[in-house]
């Protein structure tokens, strides 16, 4: 049986190793000339810069994959676990370390801002019970088939449905929680890891706090792209053959099923077709002529990103791995990317520098900056107006937090936005997370990782079913294992 998949992003390469280990000869087609669509990396002047993802979290979904390897293949993918999750910085010169161990990162809260430590470690717990009682439903399988709500997954979370955070929001129950502006700011900033809103998404996103400060934060020896880099070699070693500058047209469908692929004008024959394209653009471009699930495609999209990558040709010893320079009005800052759908003036700034970890990723005494601020989807901006704007409030806010006049420690640079997101990984809006999950009912308005109507038609990665980030693109190449046929 022959399974073709449109893109090599993280949900593409995924599913395509797990059909191949099913049986299936497996075909990708991807657009660009090299694979990963989002984790990828480049380099520029001496400086090598991890493109899309920096932060890690549930590494044994990766390596669930390695172990799928053809017998003998001898692929490995070492990483280490993290101390530190993230440096926060305020600019009235407050400065918290989050720690991934629960106990040692309430303790510092405790010394910083004179929280009892139990406050968190409480929190932390419910973060823990919600995500262990809800992820088997929500994140593992399908919420589109009815067998789903007859499996004994559905019990805990039914009965614990009041304490999961479902009808309130991530903010409401932070502030009810922790009752410390910082701290609420600092948990609620995980509602932008799907790329949503605190003062809208539901509670029950404050469990993804479990993830970085529970279970911990990871680093691939080599970087973020090691990911990508170490399961094409997994899909090649089961014969996966990646087909690279071959954008596909066309679905084709005949009598309800899917049956392979127009690419470059060339009709290719499959029993089973993945798209991990976005979506929306799967929908307008590939499936043209079916019918358009419009109430799916329409949902608001996630946040965008602009990034600028700095080759600094200094070490700034007050930095970690992941750092975050907090806006002073975190709800102005959200009103802005999801209601104005503009950026505002005092932007919360994330700044990853993988050389702390690998040096090799900068020349001797310097450090390789990914600077990213959350911004709205593309609906057509001006960004060549924002973006050098943008560039002063962000050095100012650093500079001002570090003492010092950073523009002229910038020796290269190279900028994402939301349109080259969009281009590059056809990504609609160029959002980075598919749909947002700023309404209670988001898990279940995403698109299913199958086609209702068509036979043969599978969904993977961030724009789809469980959503997006890589576990959860991970996990939608697990769900269409379970969902398609054995060979
Ligand atoms: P994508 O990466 O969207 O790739 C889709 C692929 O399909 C692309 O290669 C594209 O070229 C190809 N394609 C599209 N159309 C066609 C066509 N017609 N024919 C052939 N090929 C086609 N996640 C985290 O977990 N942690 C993070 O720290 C994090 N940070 C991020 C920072 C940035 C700047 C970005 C951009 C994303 C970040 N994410 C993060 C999100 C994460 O990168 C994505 O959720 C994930 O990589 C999406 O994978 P995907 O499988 O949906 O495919």
């Amino acid at each position: 049986m022959k399974a073709k998949i449109v893109g090599a992003g993280i949900g593409g390469i995924a599913t395509a190793i797990r059909l191949a280990k099913k049986g299936y000869s497996v075909e990708v087609y991807e657009q660009n000339n090299y694979p990963g669509g989002k984790l990828t990396a480049f380099e520029q002047d001496g400086f090598r810069f991890d493109a899309g993802p920096s932060l890690f979290t549930l590494p044994e979904l990766v390596d669930d994959l390695i172990t799928l390897q053809k017998e003998g293949a001898n692929i490995d993918f070492p990483y280490d676990k993290l101390d530190e999750s993230c440096r926060y910085f305020w600019d009235d010169s407050t400065q918290l370390t989050a720690y991934t161990n629960p106990e040692k990162f309430s303790k510092e809260v405790e010394k910083v801002f004179d929280i009892p430590a139990k406050i968190i470690t409480q929190y932390l717990k419910e973060a823990s019970f919600k995500y262990e009682k809800s992820s088997k439903l929500f994140l593992e399988k399908s919420l589109h088939k009815t067998s789903t709500f007859f499996t004994k997954e559905i019990i805990p979370a039914l009965l614990n449905i009041y304490r999961l955070g479902l009808f309130e929001t991530m903010h409401q129950l932070n502030s009810t929680k922790l009752k410390h502006p910082k701290i609420e700011q600092l948990f609620d900033r995980f509602a932008t890891y799907n790329g949503s809103d605190p003062y809208q998404a539901p509670g029950i996103l404050t469990s993804i706090a479990n993830l970085e400060l529970n279970k911990g934060t990871y680093y691939p020896t080599e970087g973020m792209h090691q990911i990508t880099e170490r399961l094409v070699q997994v899909a090649e070693s089961l014969d996966v053959k990646f087909n690279y500058n071959s954008s596909v047209e066309k679905i084709i469908i005949e009598s309800g099923k899917a049956k392979g692929l127009q690419v470059n004008g060339e009709v290719l024959s499959a029993d089973l077709v993945v798209s991990n394209m976005d979506v929306y653009p799967t929908y307008k471009k590939l499936l043209s002529d079916q019918q358009q699930p419009e109430a799916i495609l329409n949902q608001e999209r996630s946040s965008s990103a602009l990034i600028f990558y700095w080759g600094i040709n200094r070490e700034f010893k007050e930095l970690g791995l992941h750092n975050i320079f907090f806006s002073n009005d975190y709800k102005e800052e959200f009103r802005h990317i999801f209601k104005l759908k503009s950026v505002f003036s005092d932007p919360t700034i994330y700044v990853n520098v993988s050389s702390k970890q690998t040096p090799q990723d900068a020349p001797d005494g310097m450090e390789n900056w990914f600077v990213m601020i959350n911004v709205p989807a593309n609906i057509g901006q001006d960004w060549d107006v924002i973006i050098p704007e943008l560039k002063k409030t962000v050095i100012a806010k650093i500079g001002n937090r570090l003492g010092v006049a950073l523009e002229q420690y910038i020796v290269t640079e190279n900028i994402l936005d939301p349109r080259s997101i969009e281009s590059k990984t056809s990504s609609y809006q160029g959002a980075l997370y598919g749909s947002s999950s700023n309404n209670r009912y988001a898990a279940f308005l995403r698109h299913p990782n199958f086609h209702q109507k068509i036979k043969g038609l599978y969904f993977s990665g961030g724009s789809v079913h469980p959503g997006g980030g890589i576990p959860l693109c991970l996990l939608s190449a697990k769900i269409i294992d379970d969902l398609s046929p054995n060979v």
